[in-house]
């Protein structure tokens, strides 16, 4: 086998840093919930994955027992997470849990899920296409990458999930996406947090990475760091597309993903 043959083999991606093992409603973590997350990531190759269930949920994270499913488990790093987002209703809530948790957690993603209607997330789909329409995409995009930035300088994140979400029902700004993401980007580096590359764009209308190419390109050029990702909410759904997701990175020239454990990042090569 040639080199260049064992590099393509060797450059799978190997960790998933976000998953919902409760789904969408509580679910109190116990073994039985959490083992299938353990054994899918096993078959599939995944040796490293952060738990992130959506910061209302919090009240089905145990700590106990993710400690008891990482003694079990050896081979396979399992982080304790969150998915904090900017739930106008429930957020200040969610804030207070993660910063009453903060020593007990790997990882905190931060998301924006939420747009005007406190009611309803803009990426519910299909419903959430409604607060698109006849509306100005341009001002809709600016809008949501501020509120990025809001997340990315609260202090209680270490990574911004799904950066370009605002894409997911296809809609396009007349101006050039990366050049309204920019002022997002450069807090997000100087602030030091990652970026996720998200497989789910591809299971959504959008049918896309997130975030596009050209955000990518720009992170890159700014020195941001990227997690790999899937936003499973079954475990079936965990990795998922991470082969193309790894031919997208080849093609992008990313070698190394970002890992953390208890906020820390550390760097790791394919
Ligand atoms: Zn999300
Ligand atoms: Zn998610």
């Amino acid at each position: 086998m040639s080199l260049s043959q064992l590099s393509t083999l060797n450059s799978q991606p190997f960790s998933d840093y976000h998953t919902h093992p409760q789904g969408h409603r509580v679910q109190r973590y116990t073994r039985e919930l959490l083992q299938p997350w353990v054994d899918s990531a096993r078959a599939k190759g995944l040796s490293d994955i952060a738990l992130t269930d959506h910061d209302r949920y919090h009240a089905g994270i145990d700590f106990d027992v993710i400690d008891r499913v990482r003694e079990e488990n050896p081979d396979v790093r399992i982080r304790a997470g969150i998915e904090l987002d900017n739930d106008p209703v429930r957020g200040a809530e969610g804030r207070r849990w993660v910063e009453g948790n903060w020593s007990k957690l790997d990882f905190v993603l931060g998301s924006v899920h939420f747009l005007d209607r406190p009611d309803q997330m803009f990426d519910s789909v299909p419903e959430g296409v409604d607060q698109f329409a006849g509306r100005n995409i341009d001002r809709i995009y600016e809008d949501y990458f501020k509120r990025v930035g809001e997340m990315a300088a609260s202090g209680l994140v270490d990574c911004l999930a799904h950066f370009d979400l605002i894409k997911i029902h296809g809609h396009r700004p007349k101006s050039d996406a990366t050049s309204l993401a920019m002022e997002t980007l450069r807090l997000i580096k100087s602030r030091g947090l990652g970026i996720e590359l998200s497989t789910a764009g591809w299971r959504k209308p959008v049918n896309e990475l997130y975030p596009s190419d050209g955000i990518i390109g720009r992170a890159i050029a700014e020195g941001i760091l990227f997690t790999t990702a899937s936003d499973a909410h079954s475990h079936a759904q965990l990795g998922e597309n991470y082969d193309r997701l790894a031919e997208k990175m080849r093609q992008l020239g990313i070698r190394e993903v970002a890992l953390y454990e208890q906020h820390k990042r550390e760097m790791r090569s394919l």
